[in-house]
């Protein structure tokens, strides 16, 4: 399987990538295309929703 970046037959060490820098290319491209994807997994740690139960002892 050829390199995807430029076609180069492909490293082991760097796979699917020929060398370090395609797969560095590939990364960056990767990063900005994620950046337009919201982290959600940072968010969720200051909106977990408290479990907070109403007194139900006043309405007896
Ligand atoms: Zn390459």
């Amino acid at each position: 399987m050829p390199c995807p970046m430029c076609n180069k037959s492909q490293d082991k060490k760097y796979r699917p990538f020929c060398s370090k820098r395609c797969a560095d290319l590939d990364l960056g491209k990767w990063l900005t295309e994620s950046y337009s994807i919201p982290a959600v997994e940072t968010d969720e740690e200051d909106s977990i929703p408290t479990e907070f139960t109403p007194n139900e002892s006043n309405l007896h």
